[in-house]
């Protein structure tokens, strides 16, 4: 045995031996770690066989024995990159399905058929013999086409871990990023070590790349130990951060953007990672024409803001929350969670709760609400208040000829007959089955029955057209109105009404009657 023979056998156990001890280690710590662990032990296992099998291959005897060592290294140098890059992957989380590796292996699995059968169609290595000058354990070679296949597939493998790898660094904090540039230089180093193998710069006859992978072992080994590699998962820490469906701010001590998610950006898709370290006041007010509307003196504060978003407006809810940063500054994070679904669902409950379903107009109860503040206003103020209390005659009639879909027909038209002849500033509810309330503030007595007389005669004047009738409507309305020297309740004030309105009905219909406030008779 050569010199040289015997340095590369010994570079290649020490490979197969770190390799061995560290899917040892990672199997043994299996329970500590994430699903990433089980990745590493596979890919340390096929490395292991792989150095392994080159060693022996160092001490063949004969051609058939270096044949049989090629096809075991093949197990190694055919799957260890795919599988190198399903590791970095899953350490990035990236989404992956048993479709995805199987669609990974199926190269690697070809290839490994490819190497077993070689000698009897020639597509891996066209040629496969001992080299004629070195002699044993060297090996003379010539590529075949599934070779070019295969090379691509390695090299792409790796290409594409290391480039993946890369795209994160931007995304890498500080303590992650030895952890980040160990896997980096990990995957360089076979990546670097085949590249220069076919380029014919390392000994011929020799795959160099198994005896530098310990190399790659011990940066693993590293990472594993030092930064705690598979325990603490940086990217799933980022990726945690821009799965929140709330939008999140960073912002350091002097209130400049230090980190934002992915969720923030869709709320401002103009903002990109140039514009770290600018004010975000600044950055607000530029894209939405408006100061930020909360505090960011590192108080806790929490607001609804509206936000024109392309052309639909969005509720969020915006909170900032006071952090201590390691150097022990003032940072702040701020909270945007979208409400605008809440707040539509909270408005139409809030709409089926005051509004009635058949007219669209305020129900009982919204009237009651608004009417109680507005007569206690117009007390304060000195003004009168003014109640109408309509109904509709004969009703009854309507739904008995008609049938009750007309009729319902019939008190939605009156309602907007009503509500045509009163115009904006009163107050207009159904208060009960055909008949309406409505209140004013600042009208007299006298102006009152004159809107109430207006209401009728609109309404007698419009009789309902359906498709196949033309029906007569007129309302029997009853007025009543308080002054600053009565102490009516608004309960008062309506049964006034409704006397004024019975009234009204028992003097034949269709016609306005009026509560005499002072003398509490009727006029
Ligand atoms: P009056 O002139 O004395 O007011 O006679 P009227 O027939 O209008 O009075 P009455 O109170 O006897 O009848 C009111 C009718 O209104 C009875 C009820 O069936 C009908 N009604 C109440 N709510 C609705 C509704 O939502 N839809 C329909 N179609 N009818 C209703
Ligand atoms: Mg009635
Ligand atoms: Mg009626």
């Amino acid at each position: 045995m050569t010199s040289s023979i015997a340095a590369f056998i010994a570079l290649v156990c020490l490979s197969g031996v770190l390799n061995l001890c560290l899917s040892i280690y990672a199997f043994s710590k299996r329970h500590l770690y994430t699903n990433i662990a089980y990745f590493f032990i596979v890919y340390t296992v096929i490395i292991t066989i792989y150095c392994f099998a080159s060693a022996f291959g160092f001490l063949s005897m004969t051609l058939e024995q270096m044949k049989f060592w090629t096809i075991i290294q093949y197990i190694g140098i055919a799957f260890a990159p795919p599988i190198g890059l399903l590791f970095i992957m899953k350490y990035l989380d990236r989404n992956m399905n048993p479709k995805t590796y199987f669609t990974f292996l199926l190269i690697p699995f070809i290839t490994l058929i490819m190497v077993v059968t070689n000698d009897f169609h020639h597509a891996h290595y066209r040629v496969l013999e001992i080299d004629s000058q070195l002699g044993l354990p060297y090996f003379y070679q010539e590529i075949g086409p599934w070779y070019i296949v295969h090379g691509i597939y390695t090299f792409g493998c790796m290409f594409v871990a290391f480039s993946l790898l890369l795209l994160q660094w931007k995304e890498t904090t500080k303590e992650y990023m030895p952890q980040l540039i160990a896997l980096l230089v990990g995957q360089l180093v076979p990546m670097f070590t085949a590249f220069f193998y076919l380029v014919g710069v390392t000994p011929a006859g020799v795959d160099p790349v198994p005896m530098v992978l310990w190399l790659s072992s011990f940066l693993y080994l590293w990472a594993i130990h030092s930064s705690r590699l598979f325990s603490l998962l940086p990217i799933a820490k980022n990726t945690i951060f821009n799965s929140i469906n709330d939008g999140v701010v960073v912002l350091d001590s002097l209130n400049r953007l230090v980190e934002y998610n992915t969720a923030f950006r869709k709320m401002l898709p103009e903002l990109d990672k140039s514009l770290f370290g600018d004010h975000f006041t600044e950055i607000w007010s530029r894209t939405f024409n408006e100061r930020f509307p909360l505090d960011l003196t590192g108080m806790t504060d929490t607001k609804e803001i509206t936000l024109k978003q392309m052309d639909f407006n969005s509720i969020y809810q915006v909170s900032t929350t006071p952090l201590k940063d390691e150097k022990n500054k003032k940072a702040l994070v701020i909270v945007f969670t979208d409400i605008t679904d809440i707040k539509e669902l909270q408005l139409k409950l809030e709409y089926q709760a005051y509004y009635d379903d058949l007219t669209q107009i305020w129900n009982r109860r919204a009237f009651f609400q608004r009417a109680e503040k507005e007569l206690e206003e117009a007390r304060n103020q000195g003004v009168p208040y003014l109640i109408i209390l309509l109904d509709v005659d004969h009703f009854k009639n309507v739904n008995d000829t008609y049938g009750h879909d007309v009729g319902d027909q019939a008190l939605r038209h009156v309602a907007s007959v009503c509500k045509l002849s009163i115009g904006e500033g009163s107050q207009f509810a159904r208060y009960g089955g055909e008949e309406f309330v409505l209140a004013f503030m600042e009208l007299s007595l006298s102006e009152g029955k004159k809107t109430a007389e207006k209401i009728r005669a609109n309404m007698e004047q419009t009789p309902l057209i359906t498709s196949k009738h033309v029906i007569p409507l007129t309302l029997s309305i009853g007025v009543a109105v308080t002054y600053i020297q009565g102490q009516e309740s608004l309960q008062e004030l309506l049964k006034q009404a409704d006397q004024a309105l019975y009234n009204a009905k028992r003097q034949g219909r269709n016609q306005v009657q009026a509560f005499a406030p002072v003398a509490k008779v009727f006029i």
